[in-house]
């Protein structure tokens, strides 16, 4: 049965052909395949699309924070190759990474050195003196203009930016880096101790400054928002994506399915779906929790679009939480619905790097000429989506780009 990534129904009696990296047609299977083609007999499971994240950070995912503050920076990036290929082995093969150094990793797995997701970096988060995301100690204070950069700057984690000539630097030193979209930082954030959620960061004028240099290069810019008043200022200046909006209301809502603009937002159903925290950062994270029904209603009132990711940080414990995340989103959405977000509704929104996307072709769906992004399920999982919280068990064939990562099918 075939999960095109679009049609709600199921179609059966198919016969997929891939070849190279893509597919390249679907026919009647009665009709003969073509010679020395490599059959697999997917014996009347479910083929479906390979699954899109939108919101990962596949170099912090899996490391503790006291980890990536203070390892060999050889350590930390073998450490997010390992997590890569479980990304991978979790079906997930595609990731929009919105902040760190993703850079080399991405291009090691593009050619074919390790195992791992497509990645569509932004490379370092863009924040201000006091944003989420500045993580200096504070024995780095003062820094003099133009003076030296902070260890997590210098190795493009995050860079901090207190003036629109800033911004526009950096945003064009991430786009000269392969950037395919740039994340720019309107506040606090969960993992930032220092920060509340409903503080500002970057002024509209600053804002503006990113979201131009970003157009300059074709593409667009993701702002990082809780609360109405940011995810306004970050809209006023032309920013086309909000991460998170988890503290939205009605009339903001009302201003992103008018101006069009993306939600890109996460299911924390609970603190399990996050690393444990202590003291300010707990309270931002109960506050993200608290957020996430009205998140998700009014995007689905509003007919947002709304794109599926997971933001897992810090533990190669949570990120396993992969997957059951996606089956979070059945509190407010059917699960053919939950299926198209995670496929092709996300490769919309992948699409929108246009001449900066790193992988020019259809991704997120199953039709000819796509990108042979393959998963096989066993079972159906638009009746049973909770399949998916169980990728080793029920995902029986991973194919990424063409090539077979895992085969569990009996032969
Ligand atoms: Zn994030």
């Amino acid at each position: 049965m075939l999960f095109d990534g679009r049609s709600e129904a199921l179609r059966g009696g198919l016969r997929l052909l891939v070849e190279g990296n893509r597919i390249k047609s679907i026919a009647n299977s009665d009709l003969a395949p073509p010679e020395g083609a490599q059959m697999i007999d997917c014996g009347g499971r479910t083929l479906m699309p390979g699954l899109i994240d939108a919101h990962w950070h596949t170099i912090f995912a899996a490391l503790p924070v006291a980890a990536l503050f203070s390892a060999d920076v050889g350590y930390i990036f073998l450490a997010a190759s390992a997590e890569a290929e479980q990304t991978l082995m979790r079906g997930f093969t595609t990731v929009r990474d919105v902040g760190g150094p993703s850079f080399a990793l991405k291009q090691a797995i593009d050619d074919g050195l390790v195992p791992g997701p497509r990645i569509y970096p932004s490379g370092a988060l863009i924040t201000t003196t006091g944003g989420h995301g500045d993580m200096r100690f504070l024995s780095d204070l003062p820094r003099s203009p133009g003076g030296p950069l902070s260890y997590l700057e210098q190795i493009g984690a995050a860079n901090i930016a207190d003036s629109a000539d800033e911004v526009r630097l950096r945003v064009r030193e991430q786009l000269l880096q392969g950037a395919s979209q740039i994340k720019l930082v309107g506040g606090g954030g969960v993992a930032s101790p220092r920060t509340t959620l409903d503080m500002f960061t970057f002024s509209e004028p600053e804002f503006r400054a990113g979201v131009e240099a970003a157009a300059d290069r074709d593409t667009y810019v993701a702002v990082h928002a809780y609360p109405p008043a940011q995810i306004q200022r970050a809209i006023a200046a032309g920013a086309q994506c909000i991460e998170h909006g988890h503290l939205m209301d009605e009339a903001t809502a009302k201003l992103m399915a008018e101006k069009d603009v993306w939600l890109s937002t996460q299911p924390f159903v609970s603190e399990e779906d996050n690393s444990p925290m202590t003291g300010q950062s707990r309270v931002n994270l109960l506050q993200v929790i608290a957020g996430t029904n009205t998140v998700y209603a009014l995007a689905k009132e509003h007919k947002i679009k709304t794109a599926f990711g997971t933001d897992l940080l810090f533990s190669n414990t949570v990120t396993e939480r992969q997957g059951l995340m996606l089956t979070h989103l059945t509190r407010w959405y059917d699960n053919a619905d939950v299926l198209k977000m995670a496929t092709s509704v996300n490769a919309e929104l992948l699409a929108m790097s246009g001449p900066r996307n790193p992988y020019q072709g259809k991704l997120g769906i199953i039709e000819d000429d796509a990108f042979a992004d393959l998963l096989v399920i066993d079972g159906n999982p638009i009746d049973n989506v909770d399949l998916i919280a169980r990728p080793d068990k029920n995902f029986m064939v991973i194919m990424k780009n063409g090539k077979v990562y895992k085969n569990t099918l009996p032969a």
